[in-house]
């Protein structure tokens, strides 16, 4: 990852679709000026979607996701029609690139429907102006709706008419939510307490961590970062108390300890389902644990692939510390990066990280599934509060607040 970027949790996300031959890869690396599109030795038998992060003037730092062209075709057409499904469950935005010479197919249609049951804006891009010009003269391009364009990828035409049209499409993925700045004002003292273990990664914060400091440093407050061992000391030597303390979930019980009651407390992990899912959805969730069973079946999910950022929390911490506080035997799994379970059933408790790397949508979506499926599911930090008593103290200075 590159650290002087915006995280990708962070960028609009637009995902361009089509029909195999609508000439969507040209459209592609026409609109980000770059060889991007997916290509494949074997004509048609790509599957993966191909993500490219990038600075898009005028729309600022975006995700740009090429989708496989969907088809009908047997099992590989259905393969890539359930990718599509999975890319446009995170994109903000829709492109979708039809051919002109041909108009809309029934495939087209299909893909038009998948946009408005998702409520995803998108633009649809008719390709090739330069043959239907050819074949039907200049001028003469039948009008389309206020939603779509014509251009040529090969030609460049009305590139950048489709980039500010899309540039009007933005809207802020996280509905105005912010990770903390809502909760503070200029010259509050914010401490957050960051345990560095050998578990920690050399030499940086991890993610979620470095978005809460920025946070707090766009609001003009104050922010004073420690490790636990030093938190008393801290708090003694501050000249009023601090507006909030943030601690590492995993810290809970020593922080809780040291910080006296009338300061409020919370963590990283709270912050973040408040910013990006749903806090009160995660508090309820949380509670489910209480009534498993023996050999119930718990799914941990991640969304870091490789460099798992949070280190061993999900895989070794959080099951031992479940297992130690119920006294009860269950059956964990676990998913990381972009891979989420469609279907739910067999689970009876989600319990999902602080989702940094996941956009907005893809974090509602997944808590949406678990809804539909009737699957609790909480987060990480808010777990770790109930199991250690202090869920009403943290979720306190939050609820309310978009909680
Ligand atoms: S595991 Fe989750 S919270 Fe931790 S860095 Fe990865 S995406 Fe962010």
């Amino acid at each position: 990852m590159d650290l002087s970027s915006t995280p990708r949790g962070e960028r609009i996300y637009i995902g361009f679709f089509g029909m195999r031959n609508a000439g969507k890869s040209s459209v592609v690396n026409a609109f980000t000026n770059q060889e991007l599109a997916i290509v494949s030795d074997v004509k048609g038998t790509t599957t993966d979607p191909v993500y490219k992060a990038m600075e898009l003037l005028p729309l600022g730092p975006v995700m740009i996701v090429d989708t496989p062209g969907i088809d009908d075709e047997g099992e590989l057409g259905a393969l890539r029609v359930t990718k599509c499904k999975e890319v446009m469950a995170k994109v903000d935005i829709a492109i979708h690139v039809v051919d002109g010479t041909i108009g809309l197919t029934d495939g087209d249609r299909m893909l038009k429907k998948m946009f408005e049951d998702r409520n995803l804006p998108y633009i649809t891009v008719y390709n090739k102006l330069d043959l239907v010009q050819q074949r039907i003269g200049k001028g003469r391009t039948k009008e389309v709706a206020q939603d779509s364009i014509w251009v040529s990828a090969s030609d460049k035409i009305n590139i950048n008419d489709l980039k500010e049209m899309v540039g009007h499409l933005v809207v802020d993925p996280t509905n105005g939510r912010k990770i903390i700045a809502d909760l503070i004002s200029e010259g509050d003292i914010v401490v957050l307490v960051t345990p560095i273990d050998e578990a920690a990664p050399k030499g940086r914060l991890i993610l979620p961590q470095q978005q809460t400091l920025r946070d707090v440093l766009d609001s003009s407050a104050i922010a004073v970062v420690t490790q636990v061992p030093e938190l008393s000391r801290v708090l003694e030597s501050l000249g009023k108390p601090p507006k909030l303390v943030v601690t590492d979930s995993q810290a809970f019980k020593e922080v809780n300890a040291i910080v006296p009651q009338e300061i409020p407390l919370t963590s990283f992990s709270m912050l973040f389902a408040r910013y990006k899912g749903d806090l009160g959805e995660a508090i309820l969730s949380a509670k489910a644990l209480d009534t498993l069973d023996d050999g119930a079946k718990i799914l941990i999910s991640e969304g870091c692939t490789h460099h798992r950022q949070c280190n061993d929390i999900g895989t070794v911490k959080l099951p031992k510390m479940i297992e130690k506080t119920t006294q009860k035997d269950f059956h964990f799994e676990w998913t990381s990066g972009d891979s989420f379970p469609d279907n739910l059933s067999e689970f009876d408790l989600v319990i999902h990280c602080g989702g940094c790397m996941l956009n907005p949508r893809e974090m509602m979506h997944r808590i949406r599934i678990c809804q539909n499926a009737g699957v609790p599911i909480t987060n990480y930090g808010v777990i770790l509060a109930h199991m250690q008593g202090i869920l009403p103290r943290v979720s306190a200075p939050l609820l309310g607040k978009n909680g």
